[in-house]
């Protein structure tokens, strides 16, 4: 049983397909309920197991009303899959970037991450083995941004970045304090992705930018927690 947020297009709807062709019912969360419904059906035409579930991660109390619907339906999740986030184009280097732009997306990157993941870590508890993925960025990595060789270091955006380096930090701070159960829980860079995200740029399909969330997801036990990885490898915080 897995949860995908922003599952309606782009990299969510490519690990929704992925995940139910791997054997998984997929719960596919969409803020807008119409386009979450064209994207359940699109994948349910594939004879996969999926539905659909209203979920804006800006709105706290859809995402509670989401928890609710998924315990009384399933009663657990296994895997969460916090994927949802936006790239606001206002956004920029720290002298000039808009502050409603920088706002707009800790809160739906970094808050909405949080948020979910607390209202959903009572249903992943009653798993046996429960997978948390992040949808992180190497322009979250705070060595990267540091390093001038590095492109990431030119590629400013102070709300984004932080977004993302804030979602690691969640990665880091949540692994440390669930130590102690079966719950992992790691940050996953997927390349630069060919999506609505970057105005259809980028060097990966998102088909392969699901694929690494997607292996994170169905980590088998004795599973590595905490960790910041891309397709090569693991990467600098
Ligand atoms: P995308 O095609 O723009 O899809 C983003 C998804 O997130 C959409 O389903 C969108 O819903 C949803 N979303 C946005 N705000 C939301 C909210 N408040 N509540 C619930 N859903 C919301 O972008 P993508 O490239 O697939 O990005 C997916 C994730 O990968 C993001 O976290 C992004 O930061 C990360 N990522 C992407 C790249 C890349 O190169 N593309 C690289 C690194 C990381 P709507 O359709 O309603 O807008």
């Amino acid at each position: 049983m897995a949860l995908v947020t922003g599952a309606n297009k782009g990299i969510g709807l490519e690990i929704a397909r992925q995940l139910g062709q791997a054997g998984v019912h997929v719960i596919m969360a969409a803020r807008d309920a119409e386009h979450g419904a064209t994207a359940v059906e699109t994948v349910r035409s594939d004879a996969l197991s999926v539905s659909g579930v209203q979920l804006d991660t800006t709105d706290e109390s859809s995402i509670a009303a989401a928890a609710t619907a998924i315990s009384d339906e399933h009663g657990r999740l296994d895997i969460l899959v916090n994927n949802a986030g936006i790239a606001d184009w206002r956004d920029g280097p720290p002298s000039t970037a808009s502050l409603d732009a920088v706002r707009a997306q800790l809160e739906t990157n970094f808050v909405g991450t949080l948020a979910v993941t607390q209202a959903m870590l009572p249903l992943l508890r009653r798993s046996p083995a429960g997978r948390i993925v992040n949808l992180a960025s190497i322009l979250g990595s705070l060595a990267a941004n540091g390093d001038p060789t590095s492109p990431v270091s030119a590629a400013s955006a102070i709300g984004y970045n932080a977004s993302k380096a804030a979602v690691n930090l969640l990665t880091i701070q949540l692994a440390a304090e669930l130590a102690d159960t079966s719950i992992v829980v790691n940050s996953v860079s997927p390349g630069f992705v060919q999506t609505d995200l970057t105005g259809g740029k980028g060097n990966v399909t998102p088909a392969e930018g699901a694929a690494l969330p997607v292996k994170y997801a169905l980590l088998g036990g004795d599973a590595m927690s905490g960790g910041f990885v891309g397709a090569a490898g693991p990467l600098p915080w």
